[in-house]
Formats: C-alpha cells, sequence, structure tokens
C-alpha cells in the first residue's frame, strides 16, 4: 500500500525548504504588534483560500497551513475528509504531515500553525505531537473545539508541549465560510 505523504526534497538545504514568504522586515514573526497582527491577517487569507478548495468535495470548508521558524510555509492542508473517506484528514493533519515531508521531520519546534477554525481533539493532540510553538486560530468552535474552548489540550499543564495561542483572527469571515457551508446543506437536504 502507498504511503500517502509527499517525499522531502532532498536537493534543499535546511534553511531552503518550503515556499518563501514576502515578510516586510524578513523576520518572522515580526517584533511589533501591530506587524504581527498584519503577517496573521495574511496568513489566515491564505488559510481561508485552502478552506474554500474543500467546498468541490462537499467537505466541511476548513483550511490550514504550516510555516517554518525562519517563516517559510512549509504546509497547506484543508478538510478532505468526504473527498478521501479517511476520518483522520483533517486541514490541520494534512498540514502537519506536509509540513513534516518537506522539512525532512516530524518536530515542528518553532513553527506555527495557521487554521479557520478551532482544532478539535485529534487536531490539538496532533500539535503537541510535532511540538508546534505557535497556534493562529480564526473561528472558535464552542461545540468541539480543543484549544480553549471545551477542552484546551494545548496548554494543559499535563501536556508534554505547550502551544502558544493565538485566537480570533479574521474570526467573522472564517465562521462565515462554514455559516454558508452549513445553511447550504439545510436548504438542500430540505
Ligand atoms: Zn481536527
Amino acid at each position: 500500500m502507498p504511503v500517502p505523504y509527499a517525499e522531502p526534497v532532498d536537493e534543499q538545504q535546511d534553511g531552503e525548504r518550503g515556499l518563501a514568504l514576502p515578510w516586510a522586515d524578513g523576520t518572522f514573526p515580526p517584533g511589533t504588534l501591530s506587524a504581527r497582527r498584519a503577517v496573521w491577517h495574511d496568513l489566515m487569507g491564505l488559510a481561508l483560500h485552502e478552506a474554500t478548495h474543500a467546498l468541490a468535495s462537499d467537505d466541511v470548508p476548513v483550511g490550514a497551513l504550516v510555516v517554518s521558524p525562519d517563516g517559510r510555509l512549509l504546509g497547506v492542508g484543508r478538510n478532505r475528509r468526504e473527498e478521501t473517506g479517511d476520518p483522520t484528514a483533517h486541514a490541520e493533519v494534512l498540514a502537519l504531515r506536509q509540513a513534516a515531508a518537506s522539512w525532512g521531520r516530524w518536530r515542528l519546534e518553532g513553527c506555527t500553525l495557521v487554521v479557520t477554525l478551532e482544532p478539535c481533539v485529534m487536531c490539538a493532540g496532533a500539535l503537541v505531537a510535532a511540538r508546534v510553538d505557535r497556534l493562529v486560530v480564526g473561528a472558535w468552535d464552542p461545540k468541539a473545539g480543543a484549544t480553549g474552548s471545551v477542552w484546551d489540550l494545548v496548554r494543559d499543564q499535563r501536556s508534554l508541549h505547550a502551544v502558544e495561542v493565538v485566537g480570533g483572527v479574521r474570526e467573522d469571515e472564517c465562521a462565515a465560510v462554514l455559516q454558508e457551508f452549513f445553511a447550504a446543506r439545510r436548504g438542500t437536504a430540505g
């Protein structure tokens, strides 16, 4: 059975893995609060764009991406449960897999994961397992969120690794994408 993960790109040097993103002052994330907010805003825009691709397979539109410690785009993912029939094919898991494959290692220390919807229990566990340092969240999930809403696995003192959480980035836009999806679904269900 083929392994569904991308192979690491061996010819790249460690510092050159992933896709360079145009940061204004060359540091990631920028030191000032306003500059950081602008970066989270832009990255969430990429995650939102990825989320909309899930609509083609009637998957719940959630998008995620992983940025390396030096601000390079290492992985992108969208919810593909319906498309693949895989219960673990959440946006965050797929973005983490791609990031690990492109960096050539499973430890994603110093990395930031950006996602349009608060991670579930599985994805929060994956963030801890991958040693991701920062999570940027769009909309909160009061029913199943596991990074602050229902549970908080990434800041639980018993967790092996703590993750900084930046919440509410483009929250209204991220929530609207989901609300439109579920409203349309209710419409077709009659
Ligand atoms: Zn999840």
